[in-house]
């Protein structure tokens, strides 16, 4: 009898081993990922996140953050570049979208914060309230008030929401949990410019689509916007536990001393391995490839599943899709898991592809062939 909360469905099986964008289970059977561990493992077993790994515990693991942190500072400054943002580094996307709550209401002085029906933030109070899914939150009492939903890609419901105690509005520019729907670009640009000439603050939660997943660094690239804020988690690391929330420097004053903190948050394994992760990401060529791929996986299935009358539509934006269909997901997943196929699923009809950007040409096709061979 397990000794565990029975809050998660397992399926039967435990892989034992990575090996490039391969799982092993305890018998030796090997399974193409087509998950990433849900987007975590981005760059899938890679050699060079691995060295980082293991030079950091030779030297050390954990330093509170009490004293100078130099990894961190990289770490900053390979996401920040040039750009004019400050860092704050914890463990878990759900922490990072509870520092851009909490900057925002403290830089702002006001509490309302819209985020849109459908998002998922997180499982903490702060950003379970700013999740737009009541199955979430059933049972848990009242939430962390001051929290309101607009319809995704719909800016008049936004500004229907607005009030003059609106500090932030916050979303994902592809809902992940929900079933993969992009935003439109157009909806984007002109909240982005609402929001600016308002004076409240655009949060972006990049917890699944950062870290290289949608084709470029950050999915906000493509939508040629820049958040005040945003925040990072799952691929930042490649899977060791991590999150970070970035601000525009203007609002760091609300983040002065003493005012948020987190024990591990940034320590030495994780931001080693961040860095080493977002060295591979920013090797020339490496996202440009990456986007080539997502377009090419996207293409393939297109084709693939064109004359299957379980699949209704293929969708995403770069290496994150969804295959929306009428079949039976977990049938799905299991037809799939018993053909060496990993996937995902999303909201209530989508199967989510969310595959490690190092996939190769011949990985993309034999996975394609599998989920074609499943679909009916
Ligand atoms: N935000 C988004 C968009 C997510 O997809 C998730 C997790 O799936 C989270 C936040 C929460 O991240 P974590 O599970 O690391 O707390």
């Amino acid at each position: 009898m397990s000794k565990l909360f029975q809050n998660y469905k397992r399926a039967d099986i435990e892989f034992i081993k990575a090996e490039g964008n391969y799982l092993l289970d305890a018998q030796g059977k090997r399974y193409l990922d087509f998950s990433s561990g849900i987007g975590v493992t981005n760059l899938g077993c890679h050699p060079q996140v691995k060295s980082a790994l293991q030079k950091q515990v030779d030297l050390i693991w954990h330093q509170p953050n009490l004293y100078q942190n130099s990894l961190q500072e990289e770490v900053a400054q390979k996401l920040i570049g040039d750009k004019d943002y400050l860092a704050f580094f914890c463990n878990s996307g759900a922490e990072a979208n509870e520092a851009a709550i909490k900057i925002a209401r403290k830089a702002s002085g006001k509490q309302k914060i819209i985020s849109f029906q459908n998002s998922f933030h997180g499982r903490t109070f702060g950003s379970m309230s700013a999740t737009g899914q009541d199955k979430i939150k059933e049972g848990f009492g009242d939430g962390v008030p001051h929290f309101a939903y607009a319809k995704y890609n719909d800016l008049a419901s936004v500004i229907s929401l607005v009030t003059d105690d609106t500090a932030a509005v916050m979303l994902e520019l592809v809902q992940g949990e929900s079933g993969v729907q992009p935003a439109r670009k157009d909806f984007v640009k002109n909240l982005s410019e609402f929001c600016q000439s308002q004076g409240i603050y655009l949060i972006v939660d990049e917890v699944q689509t950062g870290m290289g997943r949608t084709g470029k660094l950050f999915s906000f690239e493509h939508y040629d916007i820049e958040p005040d804020i945003f925040t990072l988690a799952k691929g930042l690391a490649n899977g060791v536990p991590v999150g970070a929330m970035l601000a525009k420097s203007s609002l760091g004053s609300a983040f002065s001393y003493g005012s948020h903190g987190s024990t591990f948050g940034g320590n030495k394994l994780a931001m080693a391995a961040a860095s080493a992760t977002l060295d591979v990401l920013k090797t020339p060529e490496f996202l440009k490839e990456s986007m080539e791929k997502g377009i090419y996986l996207q293409e393939q299935l297109r084709h693939a599943l064109a004359d299957k009358v379980s699949v209704t539509q293929v969708r995403g934006l770069g290496s994150m899709i969804g295959i929306e269909t009428t079949a039976c997901l977990t049938d799905l997943v299991k037809a799939m898991r018993e053909k060496g196929l990993i996937v995902l699923t999303a909201g209530t009809n989508v199967i989510r592809l969310l595959p490690p950007l190092t996939l190769s040409k011949e990985e993309m096709d034999k996975g394609v062939s599998i989920l074609a061979s499943v679909f009916f």
